[in-house]
């Protein structure tokens, strides 16, 4: 059955040579009981592995059922191992995290025993070797002489026609060892029985043939009782079965959930070092949406004005609002009013009273709005405006002074407003009512509230100041050029439509485009012309025909990008946000988005960027580095799995099911985690979680695969450097 031809090992570690067996020439025969004695370094275990398939040589040949083998790829030797070889060695290998039971029919299933039979197979053999009292005892609770029985039980397993024992007593006590050596002979009839000793009177009622090692060399080779030899003969003619035995996935699933519970602390770690991964990575990502969020308004203005009530809302694809847009917001139960061409709420206007002889009087700063949003009692004194020139203003309890002791003192007092361009420059107004400030919710900044009218003029004339621009193309050239940003428009009726006059141009004539962010307002022809309207040096200013000026102030009102909703409870801008975004709106509450002082430039996005992906694959090697150590752990049991046949494909399946397994628990746990949070969270957190999107968390998963399948390439990688036996040793 088993035949070596001058079969010699060397072993050879760094500069040191020394020699395992040399030119040993053997023929092993079915039904032989066989001791292999010695010295300690003699060689044994040397020939017992490569016997058994554990370990290579370099010289020589050894034919397994006439079979050449020098030849043979690891996954031969593995199914050569797995088939015909049961091993027993001293210190018992079996997995100590799994019970008696598990441990045997692991070993079935390695073999392809389908799961019906394991476990009436399982039963028989544990009873076999008189451990069925012990059936559910964790292994790591039994005595020794248990656990070679647990051993042998699952040598069985796989019926072998080979029994290799390397000093299977070495560690039992003289009464356990006769109990084994006693079942190893009950248990091995037919079979070829290999056993390693340095005490032959343990085996001497049993063994069949004697064969001295001495340095490597046998020096003596006797059989003991003939008659055993020929009863065998007619098996010889068995050939080497190169079939694998077929390993069902389902098996392969069961091993790996087995190792997952037998060994929950372990499983515990590793979830956790991959769910703080997967927290890191999504929080990660949602802060750094979150930050972008903001550009994701068309105009990327930081706002200024961070009322809680305000919520601005434009089309997720930036495309004009639609009536019936307009209608759905409007009538939201949580809006209170809509602001259109909402960048006057971003103004923050100054209010002077100027005394001529006393110098300034009292300077408040104030955000514009619509007095048409406030009511009568609201206000602490006065009324509410009913002209273009009379104002409400907020005044804080702080800022009460001697000269204005009172909310009232500020009655009937005529401001001045600092505004944006000169046209509004000496505009009275007066203070007829006053809000205090300090009852109001928005923090610090207040309004000033005009008359409704006005707060369209000025409103208009904000976004005429601010958002359109001068583009012209001089004659002869074929391209625009943008002239200035800002536009203070006059209108003259001496000039015809489609004409414009402006200032420090020349006189040539020049095509001009009047732009917004969105498009062309107008298209005009400069003409070079004195007129009637004073425009003085504002370099903004603009004189247009009527019609001209109708028209683009028409096309401006009709045109809303971004609307401010107020809404009546600030609590709820984060439930309205969601039902918002979830209808294709992008919104930017800026008492929650705009918190940061900078502006979110390209390089702050790059550079938040880098440090989470940085912090990515810091925290992968953090793990890798961590499992690397706890694969010590884990290469005892693997060791043992190969020796009772498992594959090294099995194993990175094993493992691969394991991180999955995990993987997507973790996952699970995430999303479920999120959604609460999502729910339950309030403030800038939870517009950090609203702000991931479902791509990310498509991303955490293919990223957590990702991360399983390379860690079980890599702990199969490892498991698998050395050759069994080496593996073996260095436990
Ligand atoms: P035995 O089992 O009879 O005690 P071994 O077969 O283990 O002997 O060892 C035989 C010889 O091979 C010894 O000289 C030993 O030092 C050497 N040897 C065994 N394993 C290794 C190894 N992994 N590396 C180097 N030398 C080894
Ligand atoms: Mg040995």
């Amino acid at each position: 059955m088993l035949k070596l031809e001058n079969v010699g090992k060397i072993y050879s570690s760094g500069s040191n040579v020394s020699i395992g067996i040399r030119k040993v020439n053997l023929e092993l025969k079915r039904g032989e009981f066989v001791a292999i004695t010695g010295e300690s370094g003699s060689g044994k275990s040397t020939l017992l592995n490569i016997l058994s398939g554990i370990d290579t040589y370099e010289e020589g040949e050894m034919y397994v059922f006439n079979e050449e083998t020098s030849y043979f790829s690891i996954e031969d030797l593995e199914n050569y191992r797995n088939k015909y070889v049961g091993f027993i060695f001293q210190n018992y290998n079996i997995i100590d995290s799994y019970s008696v039971y598990k441990n045997v029919e692991v070993a079935l299933m390695l073999n392809g025993v389908p799961k019906e039979e394991r476990k009436k197979k399982a039963i028989e053999l544990i009873n076999r070797v008189g451990l069925s009292h012990r059936m559910r005892t964790k292994a790591s609770k039994l005595s020794g002489g248990e656990k070679q029985r647990v051993v042998i039980a699952r040598a069985l397993s796989k019926d072998p026609m080979i029994i290799a024992a390397d000093e299977p007593t070495g560690n039992l006590d003289s009464n356990s060892s006769k109990e084994i050596i006693e079942l190893l002979h009950e248990v091995s009839k037919d079979k070829l029985v290999l056993i390693v000793t340095h005490d032959f009177n343990e085996v001497s009622d049993y063994a069949t043939r004697i064969i001295r090692v001495y340095d490597g060399e046998i020096k003596e080779d006797r059989l003991l009782k003939k008659d055993v030899i020929e009863e065998e003969t007619p098996t010889e003619e068995v050939t080497f079965d190169n079939e694998k035995p077929k390993v069902k996935e389902s098996g392969i699933i069961g091993l790996s959930l087995t190792d997952l519970f037998s060994s929950p602390k372990r499983s515990i770690f590793y979830y956790f070092v991959i769910l703080l991964m997967g927290l890191y990575f999504l929080v990660a990502l949602g802060a750094y949406r979150n930050l972008s969020r903001e550009s994701n308004v068309s105009l990327s203005l930081r706002f200024a004005n961070t009322d809680p009530y305000r919520m601005v809302v434009n089309k997720k694809d930036k495309s004009v609002l639609s009536n019936s847009d307009l209608e759905y917001l409007e009538s939201l139960s949580s809006t209170d009013y809509i602001v259109k061409k909402d960048m006057i709420l971003d103004y923050y206007a100054g209010l002077y009273k100027y005394d001529a002889n006393s110098g300034e009087d009292f300077y408040i700063n104030n955000f514009v709005n619509s007095a048409s949003h406030i009511k009568e009692r609201d206000l602490v004194a006065g009324r509410l405006p009913n002209s273009d020139s009379e104002i409400v203003i907020t005044v804080t309890r702080d800022s009460l002074n001697e000269d204005y002791s009172e909310f009232k003192s500020f009655l009937n007092q005529e401001v001045n407003i600092s505004t944006y361009d000169d046209s509004n420059n000496n505009k009275k107004y007066t203070v007829v009512g006053v809000i205090d400030g300090s009852s109001f919710n928005m923090s610090q900044e207040q309004y000033a509230y005009f008359y409704n009218d006005e707060f369209m003029t000025l409103s208009l004339n904000y976004y005429l100041s601010q958002f359109v621009n001068i583009l012209i193309k001089p004659d002869g050239s074929t391209d625009y050029y943008q002239y200035s940003t800002g536009l203070t428009i006059y209108v003259d009726d001496n000039l015809s439509a489609g004409e414009a006059c402006m200032n420090g141009l020349s006189e040539t004539p020049q095509d001009i485009k009047i732009q917004d962010l969105y498009g062309t307002l107008l298209d005009l022809k400069l003409k070079y012309k004195s007129s009637s309207v004073n425009i003085g040096y504002n370099y903004n200013a603009f004189i247009l025909n009527r019609t001209d000026y109708d028209n683009l102030i028409n096309t401006i009102n009709n045109r809303d990008y971004q609307v401010t909703i107020m809404l009546k409870n600030s609590s709820r801008a984060e439930y309205v946000r969601r039902t918002l975004i979830s209808n294709g709106y992008n919104v930017v509450i800026p008492s929650i988005d705009t918190k940061t002082e900078f502006d979110i430039t390209g390089l702050v996005k790059g550079i938040y960027f880098f440090m989470t992906s940085s912090f990515i694959l810091q925290s992968i090697l953090i793990i890798y580095v961590v499992l690397l150590h706890s694969i010590k752990s884990r290469k005892d049991d693997i060791e043992i799995l190969r020796t009772i046949g498992s594959t090294k494909k099995q194993i990175r399946r094993m493992f691969a099911y394991e991180f999955t397994f995990i993987g997507s628990t973790v996952y699970l746990f995430i999303v479920i985690l999120f959604i609460a949070l999502k729910m339950f969270t309030k403030g800038t957190f939870h517009s950090v979680i609203s702000a991931i999107t479902f791509g990310d968390f498509l991303l955490l998963l293919f990223v957590i695969l990702l991360i399983n399948f390379l860690l079980s390439l890599l702990f199969t990688r490892r498991m698998f450097k050395n050759t069994v036996r080496k593996s073996l040793q260095e436990n």
